[in-house]
């Protein structure tokens, strides 16, 4: 996508379809240009000849403008972005609604509109949205009635109400903006290219932003991840509905909805996912205004007990922990503070503090090379100015360039404290445990700006192989595929036990006498999903019993479903499962992110337990690796009581093994390994089971 810092900052803005006409977005659109903007306004419309006392012109053609903001009727709307686009218009917002949000006649408009933009390499916004604003130039070419005040902060939303709603809030709280931006329907100009606007633009601090989905999901990971190593994202994203409605057949698929697929995606980009509004600002405030801390270590400052505990508790709940102080600040504190508060973190300065015993703690703890960071946390009393408080803490912030979060509580009568703590860049938070969570998203922040992304390591594989294998549901109604495509496995380098499929029993027992010890013994067929639900898995057969165990698997699965297409009967070594782990590892593609891989304990706890976690395909080790350490039970693959530990590098491994292959084959639409089990020197994947699209081959 092209520069878009005309898009935010032009010389001359044509407004297609200007009007005055009463209650019109045409209307509502000059008038808000005309407040401040710092530039020339062309109003476009046959009709008139003056529009607010601006000479108008009947085409955008004639504007020489470098943004076209369209409001005229969707009918006229493609064709007047195509005038702008034959003038050499580069930036236009489409405002005007009626496109892909209304039916398929507007899709079919939307789609239009899409091509004339590319035709033209135009940077649209919209269509269907609110507007755009841009503080540094005064530009509020939106129809809403509140316009931004100046900040470091850009956001962008995709609804456009709840940008009204959020300007009208942060006006009242001194909340500025640089740029704000109404996604509209993302016709052409989706949040990775705003992401990547923002991420080079000198005057963006932060970037935040309400989506409701996102495009194209590994274009957005790739993008936020190059600008969250300077600048911070923080996201709401709303709607935890699965958008992958196709009806799953895979554990993975059943437990992976749309909501892992964004939270992994986002967690991937380095995107700081806030959970409601209020999280949002609270944590880019800070990171708009504050540095990023040294460590997590935080000293809380109180003059009161019970909050003191609340923040201790909020601390807990976070990545932060409480600073243990140097033996001088212990002294200093004991000198200075009475006998009944409390030296250690949290400190208690107790009820009667004064401003001088507030700040000279607040000091000496900040001093202290072991704090990274500090919460001044304070309840009303009668020895206490609540200003010059507010005072002392943003010079002592300054003083020692360490983030400081401020929670004076109360209501009225800590107002204009409060203001002269946000002035200065330091939040008033009411709530203890925002403040935690504000000061814990900087400590995040630092981390991920630091964060190093490997490139997926590249296996040499057999795809050739694979491919035959996939290709065999070419044709077929049924296309899922269970342990006879055991071999997709193998020519990925997946560890797969000795064994084979036959179809008569006396090759059965060919393929037992074979194996070393006594085998498993599994029904195959595409219309058994899961074979131990029937007794179709029979574990620890020995070599005399295979004939009997051949045919009851055989009977059972023609009892189950008398037409059920058997192909025969797997014959496997068996796993040591007394000494290992039986873990999952699959795929599910998802709508935006593509494949989604996931990682749990398998066998049959995996439904009930989803314990589990994801990520978006393709990993690289150490992505796969921490894969393997987040989920809740990892201590059982670390070796629980007394067992040994399992090979964790080989499932690592094998993650990173079975991302490439879906990776390289779309055609995977879901894909289960479930178990593989994990041993104390390897990982063997025991059972697979997949569905393939054949058009994508
Ligand atoms: P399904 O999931 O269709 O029921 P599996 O092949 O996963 O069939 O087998 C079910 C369970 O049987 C596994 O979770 C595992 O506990 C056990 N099992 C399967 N194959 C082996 C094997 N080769 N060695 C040891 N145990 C096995
Ligand atoms: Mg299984």
């Amino acid at each position: 996508m092209g520069d878009l810092s005309e898009l935010f900052a032009p010389g001359r803005v044509a407004v297609v379809g200007a009007t005055e006409r009463e209650g019109s977005v045409g209307r509502a659109i000059v008038e808000n240009l005309i407040e401040d903007f710092d530039g020339e306004v062309v109003p476009v419309n046959p009709k008139y000849d003056e529009v607010f006392g601006l000479p108008a012109v009947a085409d955008v053609g004639e504007t020489d403008a470098d943004l076209a903001i369209v409001v005229v009727p969707p009918h006229i709307a493609v064709d007047a972005v195509r005038q702008a686009g034959e003038a050499g218009i580069q930036n236009v917002v489409v405002i005007t609604a009626g496109f892909g949000e209304t039916g398929s006649e507007g899709a079919a408009r939307e789609q239009e509109l899409t091509e004339v933009a590319e035709e033209y390499d135009l940077n649209l916004v919209g269509p269907n949205s609110l507007g755009i604003m841009s503080t540094p130039k005064g530009m509020n070419a939106t129809f809403g009635p509140e316009n931004a005040t100046s900040g470091n902060m850009s956001f962008m939303s995709q609804s456009g109400a709840f940008i009204t709603a959020v300007l009208d809030w942060a006006n009242d709280e001194g909340i500025g903006f640089k740029d704000v931006v109404s996604l509209g329907n993302k016709a052409v100009l989706d949040e990775s290219d705003f992401i990547d606007a923002w991420g080079t633009d000198e005057q963006t601090d932060v970037v935040i932003g309400y989506l409701e989905g996102i495009e194209e999901g590994r274009e957005f990971i790739d993008t936020a991840r190059e600008v969250t190593q300077d600048t911070p994202i923080v996201l709401v994203k709303s709607g935890r509905t699965d958008a992958g409605a196709q009806a799953a057949s895979s554990h993975t698929g059943t437990i992976a909805g749309s909501d892992q697929a964004y939270e992994a995606g986002l967690e991937q980009a380095g995107v700081i996912r806030a959970e409601s509004v209020q999280e949002l600002f609270d944590s880019a405030q800070m990171l708009a205004n504050q540095p990023l801390p040294d460590s997590k270590e935080i000293a809380i400052i109180t003059n009161a007990g019970g909050p003191g505990v609340m923040s201790t508790d909020a601390v807990g709940d976070s990545s932060l922990s409480m600073a243990s102080f140097s033996d001088e600040t212990l002294e200093e504190f004991s000198e200075k503070l009475p006998e009944e508060g409390n030296i250690y973190n949290p400190v208690d300065i107790v009820g009667d503090a004064d401003n001088d015993r507030f700040s000279e703690a607040l000091d000496v703890a900040l001093a202290d090379e072991n704090v990274g960071m500090a919460l001044v946390l304070t309840c009303p009393t009668a020895v206490l100015d609540y200003e010059q408080l507010a005072e002392d803490t943003v010079e002592l912030r300054k003083e020692h360039d360490k983030p400081v979060a401020a929670c004076f509580m109360g209501g009225e009568r800590v107002k204009p404290a409060a203001e002269i703590l946000q002035e200065s860049g330091i939040p008033n938070y009411f709530d203890p445990s925002r403040a935690v969570f504000a000061l814990d998203a900087l400590s995040d922040f630092k981390d991920i700006s630091r964060r190093e992304y490997d490139e997926p390591t590249e296996f040499d594989v057999d795809e050739e192989r694979a491919r035959e294998i996939l290709e065999s549901v070419k044709g077929r109604d049924d296309t899922r595929l269970g342990v006879e495509a055991m071999g997709l496995l193998d020519a990925y380098g997946i560890e797969t036990p000795q064994g084979d499929i036959i179809d008569s029993p006396a090759d059965a027992l060919e393929v037992a006498e074979d194996i070393d010890g006594n085998v498993v013994m599994k029904i195959v067929s595409p219309d058994i999903l899961h074979k131990s639900d029937i007794g179709g898995v029979k574990v620890g057969v020995e070599d005399e019993d295979v004939y009997d165990a051949y045919e009851d698997l055989i009977t059972r699965a023609r009892n189950y479903q008398p037409d059920a297409n058997i192909i025969g009967v797997q014959v496997q070594e068996m796993v040591d499962l007394d000494n290992g782990v039986e873990t999952i590892v699959g795929m599910n593609r998802d709508p935006q992110f593509g494949p989604l891989l996931m990682f749990g304990l398998g066998g049959i706890f995996v439904e009930v337990m989803e314990d589990t976690t994801f990520r978006v395909a393709p990993v690289a080790e150490n992505e796969a690796h921490t894969m393997t350490e987040e989920i809740d039970s990892a201590p059982l693959l670390r070796g629980a009581r007394g067992r040994d530990p399992v090979d964790v590098d080989e499932v690592t491994e094998t993650i990173q093994r079975l991302s490439q292959l879906v990776t390289d084959f779309p055609a995977i639409l879901e894909l289960d390994i479930n178990p593989l089990v994990a041993l104390p020197d390897g990982a063997k994947a025991v059972d697979v089971r997949l569905t393939v699209d054949p058009d994508e081959l």
